[in-house]
């Protein structure tokens, strides 16, 4: 069921991401505080009815996160918008993300980013992720199986981290894979309670931690999935 269900599919009779459901996708986003342009043309640019699949689909344009396999989520599109807002990306930024998912998260950053590496421990979920990124010709993106909590030492220090997985504490490997001057954006807390949202940047005198908002995500989980 990977084949054809990508750009266009899965939505039913040609709803796609029409102008009017781009506006008030747009509007919902900047009354949920999503003000920054160049976030707002980006997730203008990625249709996300191209990541949802199956019957919930028809939702894709709603705010509310939905099932993608895997008994994983992708997130709800204000907080996507937020949480890429809070990371600050610069056009020539290298970007780690933890938790592919369903490639949405990714795609976004690959518009805002030089360079792109997402990392999920399903490797159903990164290799559907993979397929979408190719089809949407999303070029900068650089897709792996692993276990994210110890990030990618090989490819950093990178510019910006985010993590969609909640964690109990910032992993110790993602903080060192920090540059200086980077910035880390984290969920943390228990995975069955309200975690919350933080923005860690690293200065020459060390890591600075700033708590912005309550959210609620899937919990980072140790080891590669067996499926
Ligand atoms: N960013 C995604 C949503 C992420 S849901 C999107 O845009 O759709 C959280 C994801 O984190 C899940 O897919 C889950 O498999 C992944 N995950 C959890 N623990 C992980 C780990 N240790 N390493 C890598 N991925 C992990």
């Amino acid at each position: 069921m990977t084949e054809g269900t990508g750009a266009g599919g899965g939505t039913g009779g040609g709803k796609g991401f029409n102008p009017e459901q781009k506006m008030q996708f747009l509007f919902h986003l900047r009354q949920k505080g999503v003000i920054n342009t160049r976030v707002l043309t980006a997730m203008e640019r990625v249709d996300r009815g191209i990541f949802v699949r199956g019957h919930f689909a028809a939702r894709a344009y709603e705010d509310m996160p939905l099932p993608i396999g895997s008994g994983q989520t992708i997130s709800q599109p204000s907080i996507v918008g937020l949480m890429t807002q809070a990371l600050d990306v610069q056009p020539r930024d290298t970007v780690l993300e933890i938790g592919t998912g369903s490639g949405y998260q990714a795609a976004i950053l690959s518009h805002l980013a030089r360079r792109v590496y997402t990392i999920d421990r399903h490797r159903n979920l990164t290799r559907e992720a993979e397929i979408v990124f190719t089809k949407l010709g999303l070029v900068n993106i650089t897709v792996l199986t692993r276990d994210g909590s110890f990030g990618l030492p090989d490819q950093g220090p990178f510019d910006r981290i985010l993590v969609t997985a909640a964690a109990e504490d910032p992993p110790g490997p993602l903080l060192q894979q920090l540059k200086v001057g980077g910035v880390m954006v984290v969920p943390v807390g228990q995975s069955d309670t309200v975690q919350s949202l933080i923005k860690v940047t690293r200065s020459e005198a060390g890591f600075d931690y700033e708590e912005f908002m309550p959210v609620r995500f899937v919990p980072l989980i140790e080891g590669i999935a067996r499926e």
